[in-house]
């Protein structure tokens, strides 16, 4: 089936060359557009009038967690964490170890729901559930195709809950890789053994894919891979060839020697910035000086917003790192070279935002930074295309029935709550 778009401005994503016309969206995963003019709209059975719109390439979040969704609003924790690692311990290892398998569906459609009603059709996921492992992939997957989002999900394998539950994770990225686009996804170089790692990388190059691991998020990662290995975290990354995938994704990478910024920026590997989940946890600013062209952004399971994500990179950055009006968009847009550069399928020109965007000024290619970093928000998203099919329309989700997925989302929070007390 197909799509007609009529009489929109297209905003192409690279050249952002404004162009009115009517568009064709074909469905597919591996789907196309085509600007046409006077098709009869009579063989459409979709026919959208874009008339003073904008339509541009949906988004993507390069690092998410669906397993924090059901998080806001929750009780405090039993101690207020004075440190990252607390931070960890009392909230969110707390709060994985309570995840069942509805809790795990709940999050995952949340989730799904949330990211395409701000326009990002694409979600890269690192997933903890440690007493739910077996199948947590198969379970996300499935209720992102049902809500209408794209996928590629890693299972956090680690060590923190012994080697029993590291290589239970192995098995179920393992089986999960078999019949899915994946990475394989590591905690961090703190809760993971030389044996785990060693594993997780030959499982990555099994099934020519990547490593998805926190980096130095906080400066103890650092400390403990000093005192435990004797070499800094990238150092240890590189020894065991994970940095050698261009699929390989970097979270985080706050506190890095310039010796190891060197080495990432030789790599293929890339790098996602999350910047408010950092300013949250009080571990430190992102900044890109040195670290090489492939640096991405997420929202680390903070929220599902991308265009947020982009501006708090922006302003935070503005004191902290090199960004700019240009590399601001162009980080936000790095997500889509690094999947279709990596040859993940999901997100193709047919994945689009129809902005209903009341601008005060004119808008256009030579000014279109500014609309961005000032005035453009997920508020504005107003339809969204997934894989060629409208999954948002007038901000509403349309593939699954949101009011009722809401409702019971909310009887696995209260569960999830109450098992954590
Ligand atoms: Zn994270």
């Amino acid at each position: 089936m197909s799509i007609l778009l009529k009489n929109g401005t297209y905003i192409h994503p690279e050249t952002l060359k404004f162009t009115t016309s009517d568009i064709l969206v074909h469905e597919g995963i591996i789907g196309k557009i085509e600007f046409v003019s006077q098709v009869p709209e009579s063989k459409f059975e979709q026919v959208i009038d874009c008339t003073g719109k904008y339509i541009t390439q949906s988004f993507v979040c390069g690092h998410h967690h669906v397993y924090s969704a059901l998080s806001r609003g929750m009780g405090a924790p039993k101690k207020n964490p004075e440190n990252f690692n607390e931070v960890l311990q009392y909230v969110w290892w707390t709060l994985d170890k309570c995840m069942d398998v509805e809790m795990i569906e709940a999050s995952a459609l949340y989730t799904a729901m949330a990211s395409l009603k701000n326009g990002v059709t694409f979600v890269i996921d690192h997933h903890a559930s440690p007493f739910a492992i077996g199948g947590s992939l198969d379970i996300i997957a499935t209720a992102f195709e049902k809500v209408g989002a794209s996928h590629l999900l890693c299972y956090e394998i680690s060590d923190r809950d012994g080697t029993e539950k590291a290589l239970e994770g192995l098995v179920e990225t393992a089986e999960f890789l078999e019949d899915n686009q994946a990475l394989v996804g590591l905690h961090a170089s703190f809760t993971v053994s030389d044996d785990t790692l060693q594993k997780a990388v030959r499982l990555s190059k099994h099934y020519d894919t990547g490593i998805h691991i926190h980096v130095a998020e906080a400066e103890s990662d650092q400390q403990h891979c000093m005192d435990t290995y004797g070499m800094r975290v990238i150092e240890r990354l590189q020894k065991f060839e994970a940095l050698k995938s261009s699929r390989t994704i970097l979270g985080h990478c706050l506190h890095l020697s310039e010796k190891e910024k060197k080495i990432i920026s030789k790599s293929p590997a890339w790098v996602v910035q999350n910047t408010e989940s950092n300013l949250n946890n009080k571990v430190g600013y992102f900044n890109a000086a040195g670290l090489g062209s492939n640096i991405m952004m997420g929202t680390d399971g903070m929220h599902s917003d991308m265009l947020r994500s982009a501006k708090a990179a922006f302003f935070v950055g503005q004191n902290f790192d090199t960004i700019g009006y240009d590399s601001v968009y162009q980080r936000f847009r790095n997500a889509d070279k690094y999947l279709t550069s990596n040859g993940f399928k999901g997100h193709g020109p047919n994945n689009l935002v129809v902005l209903d965007y009341d601008t005060p000024t004119p808008f256009n290619q030579g000014n279109f930074y500014g609309h961005f970093v000032f005035g453009l928000e997920s508020k504005h998203v107003k339809h969204v295309i997934s894989q060629g099919k409208l999954v948002v329309e007038n901000g509403k989700i349309i593939t699954v029935d949101e009011d009722k997925i809401l409702a019971s989302v909310k009887v696995q929070a209260e569960r999830l709550w109450a098992k954590m007390r």
